[in-house]
Formats: C-alpha cells, sequence, structure tokens
C-alpha cells in the first residue's frame, strides 16, 4: 500500500515537473520569438532575420511578410490579438 501511494506520489510530481518545464520551454521559445521580431517561419522554424520583409522562406517557399509572420504565430501560439510587447 505504501509503495502505491510513493508510486502515485512520485507520478504526480513527474507530471508537474513536465507541466513547468512545458511552461518554461514556451516562455523561453516566446522570447526568442519576439527577440527576433517574430521573424521566423512558423512552417519550417527557418530564422528570416536577415531576409527582407517579404518575400517566401528559403528553406521551405512559404510565403510571408512581417504582419502575416506576426498573425500567423499568435494564432499558433494562441496569443489574444489585445496583447502587445513581451507576450509570454
Ligand atoms: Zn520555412
Amino acid at each position: 500500500m505504501a509503495g502505491v501511494i510513493l508510486g502515485l506520489v512520485g507520478a504526480s510530481g513527474i507530471i508537474v515537473d513536465h507541466a513547468i518545464f512545458r511552461k518554461r520551454r514556451r516562455r523561453k521559445f516566446l522570447e526568442r520569438l519576439v527577440a527576433k521580431e517574430y521573424r521566423v517561419c512558423p512552417q519550417c522554424l527557418y530564422a528570416l532575420c536577415g531576409s527582407s520583409d517579404e518575400g517566401k522562406c528559403p528553406e521551405c517557399g512559404l510565403p510571408y511578410s512581417g504582419a502575416s509572420l506576426v498573425e500567423q504565430w499568435k494564432q499558433i501560439l494562441r496569443i489574444p490579438a489585445a496583447r502587445k510587447g513581451l507576450e509570454v
């Protein structure tokens, strides 16, 4: 019985750790995305920092513009449109 309880406590700790890890990973990813001004291809994650304001991703060919990248990332990450700045 004690082993079962210890197992359940351990398993719940793993689930909590995993949730915290996911939240930290998401925050770090968002920080990097904001630092790159959302200029990352949402399809293949190619960094478009040195590329022109609009065109096609050199890696996968996805057409993009500065505004479309922001909108696509906000939809992917489910960031409310009203939130501005560092959206973590
Ligand atoms: Zn791409």
